[in-house]
């Protein structure tokens, strides 16, 4: 059901196009102009009878398409599809296709404006169909027939075809467009890489991720499934070098690559090595991850004792809220009586005041969520997801 700002919008869109058409329908037959004029007049009927969708249509069909009025049929799709009104937008859009006398333009434009509505109502089939005969013709709705392609083909996982169409909206080399959409071209290659690896075809995921890392030298995400594919293969000291590397140049993404390391380190026995590394990224980066990870290894090796103590030494030289929670915790353990009620009542109150620790958030919509995406879910931006400690941890 739309609403009444969209009713108003819809009178005074269609009142200025009717007004358009019937300048012209006055220089043709009268019968014309009579059907345009009790279409409208029927149209109005329905609005203040308070049927609104019989009214819209009635306001459609009153709508003669011309040169004059084809702006405000396209307007009033736009503005039905906005509102949610999908259906209503395509039987716009399919009208518009279906009279002749559209220009090449304006058959364009209409096959865009189609398209989009099949995106934003689910029929990716019928937008592609639609959108690769589109975009094999040059004019002005070309490159944003490819956009709307590209994203088809990232929702129906088609990371090949994307490709194809990234490289046509990139272009040469050294043009401005070839940077903007290297990011993205970086990420549909890693799409790739990550079937290969998941089948085990280590060299054709190697290939993609190569390709990926030409595009994008700063990827993280290739440079992580890199160090994971070397690791995999049994390269374990390569791949343990390709993710610390990672982990010194982009801290944002710790959480995530910290327990791929672990597992490496903890497959060569290799602990004590482990330690060093962590170490001295915490002394560099004071980041609580690392402190979580080398007290989980302290508590482990040595003793619950142990690890209390470290972590009791480096929550006074680095306050952090985590850091603090995890020495309560240690308290509430050694304690007995009136202390560990007292403890436990403290930890329960710092718990809503730290929330739920870290978290990723997009930094370009404000989406969060506990998990990474590398594709952020809600405005659907390509690596825009980092972590973030909880806004209380800084407390
Ligand atoms: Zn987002």
């Amino acid at each position: 059901m739309v609403d009444w700002a969209l009713y108003i919008a819809l009178v005074i869109s269609l009142a200025l196009g009717f007004l358009g058409g019937y300048r012209s329908a006055k220089s043709k037959p009268e019968a014309t102009s009579n059907s345009l004029d009790g279409n409208y007049f029927k149209g109005l009927n329905f609005l203040l009878n308070e049927q609104p969708d019989a009214a819209i249509d009635a306001f459609i069909q009153a709508l003669e398409v011309n040169s004059d009025t084809l702006e405000t049929h396209l307007a009033l799709g736009k503005l039905l599809r906005k509102q949610g009104e999908v259906d209503r937008a395509i039987r716009i859009h399919q009208n518009l296709l279906a009279r002749p006398g559209l220009n090449q333009a304006q058959t364009h434009q209409a096959q865009y404006e189609l398209a989009t509505d099949f995106v934003k109502s689910g029929l990716l089939d019928r937008a592609e169909g639609l959108l690769e005969e589109l975009v094999t013709k040059e004019g002005p709705y070309k490159t944003d027939g490819l956009k709307c392609l590209l994203e088809v083909y990232r929702d129906e996982k088609e990371w090949k075809k994307g490709l194809d169409v990234l490289q046509q909206l990139s272009g040469s080399r050294f043009s401005r467009s070839y940077k903007e959409w290297a990011p993205t071209r970086a990420h549909f290659c890693c799409e790739m890489a990550e079937l290969d690896l998941q089948a085990g075809n280590y060299f054709e995921a190697r290939r993609w991720l190569k390709q990926a890392l030409a595009y994008d030298r700063q990827s993280v995400r290739a440079g992580l499934l890199l160090g994971l594919l070397d690791i995999n293969v049994g390269q374990m000291h390569k791949g343990i070098d390709q993710l610390q590397k990672l982990i010194y140049f982009h801290h944002d993404y710790t959480q995530e690559i910290i327990p791929y390391l672990t597992d490496a380190y903890q497959k060569l026995g290799q602990s004590g090595e482990y330690r060093q590394f962590l170490s001295a990224l915490y002394a560099k980066s004071q980041d609580v991850v690392v402190l979580m990870t080398l007290t989980d290894l302290i508590e482990q090796e040595d003793s619950k004792l142990a690890a209390a103590e470290y972590i009791a030494g480096e929550v006074v030289k680095y306050p952090s809220g985590m850091g603090l929670h995890r020495l309560l915790e240690y308290y509430l353990f050694f304690s007995e009586g009136k202390t560990k009620e007292y403890l436990l009542s403290l930890k329960i109150v710092m718990e809503k005041v730290i929330g739920n620790g870290m978290y990723y958030q997009c930094y370009h919509c404000g989406f969060k969520g506990k998990q990474l995406h590398w594709l952020c879910p809600s405005c659907k931006h390509w690596g825009s997801l980092k972590s973030k400690k909880a806004v209380a941890d800084a407390v």
